[in-house]
């Protein structure tokens, strides 16, 4: 690995900071380990099974790997460590909070008090669970369908809190891939973060390309999820969906993840189908420099941060 004490400018994995020039084929949104009450039986809990995820990820051509996996839905932050050195694979973990359908009521209202500070610690001193100085790359948050509520409002509050204090990009879960004008409105316009900071979620599942087209051109990232057998309805227009924004000239916009959510999702080919079936397909259409775009270029940028606030001390 090539985890180091710290370059100027880095993306910051469980093992430390990495030059982002050497981060490498990157699946920029998925999951290792995730449990929501919402998601009874199928809970991605099984470090073996994680690993072999891993495995196939790095024997397909996978460097890098995003977990989503926000505070509070069985992240297994102490895991993580450990999966990267086994398998060689840059692993990125998040702070930041789901929905509140996610949570416990009760233990929602602990966590919103100093939300931020909760965020930006776990962003420069270490993620609450794994050992010191194992710390979070980035901060994963919210909409919901067609809008925002209180919650979630607070929750991005909170996230462009710890985004001014940290440099950390934000990661958006949009639901059914609706709301990014929200999102970008509150986050950027009233927040302050700047929109290439920003990086959306799911908006496939909503392929409105007119829309995707100007989340592009505002300067966000847009991560296309797919395949996934949790979320099939993405797969039939994933590759439409990118080429539609290549051909409008946002290329440099585009990152792509598996975005597995459910242990019956896993039986999916997921993050190694990127590397094996669409890359080869985009490559065909657009020429062999795309996916080195989409899976390295693009990654390398959206992830890597000029680190604020890292206390004395906090680099091992
Ligand atoms: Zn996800």
């Amino acid at each position: 690995m090539n985890a180091t004490a710290g370059p100027s400018v880095a993306v910051r994995t469980v093992l430390g900071d990495v030059d982002p020039a050497e981060l490498g084929v990157c699946d920029a949104h998925d999951h290792l380990f995730l449990r929501s009450p919402r998601l009874p039986g199928e809970e991605l809990d099984d470090p073996a099974a994680a690993e072999q995820v891993l495995r196939a990820f790095a024997a397909a051509g996978g460097r890098a790997f995003v977990q989503w996996t926000p505070a509070g839905m069985g992240r297994a932050s102490g895991a993580l460590p450990g999966l990267s050195r086994a398998t060689g694979v840059h692993l990125v973990a998040a702070t930041g909070l789901h929905q509140a359908v996610h949570y416990d009521p009760a233990d929602l209202e602990r966590r919103y008090a100093g939300l931020a500070g909760f965020f930006t610690a776990e962003l420069t001193t270490g993620l609450h669970g794994a050992p010191g100085g194992v710390r979070a790359g980035l901060i994963k948050v919210a909409g919901d369908y067609h809008g925002l509520d209180a919650h979630t409002r607070r929750v991005m509050a909170a996230a462009a809190e710890a985004h001014h204090a940290t440099g950390a990009p934000i990661a958006v879960h949009h639901e059914l891939g609706t709301a990014a004008p929200d999102v970008l409105d509150l986050l950027c316009e009233r927040h302050g973060v700047p929109p290439r900071r920003v990086i959306l979620g799911h908006l496939n599942r909503h392929p409105d390309l007119r829309l995707h087209r100007e989340l592009a051109a505002a300067g966000a990232f847009l991560a296309l999820d797919g395949p996934s057998r949790a979320h099939h309805a993405t797969d039939h227009h994933l590759f439409d969906t990118v080429a539609a924004l290549v051909e409008a000239g946002h290329a440099d916009r585009l990152l792509l993840g598996g975005d597995t959510t459910t242990r019956s999702a896993r039986h999916a080919p997921g993050p190694t189908h990127l590397l094996t079936a669409l890359a080869p397909r985009l490559a065909r259409e657009f020429g062999p420099e795309l996916p080195h775009r989409l899976l390295t270029a693009n990654p390398a940028r959206a992830f890597a941060v000029a680190w604020r606030a890292v206390p004395a001390g906090a680099d091992s």
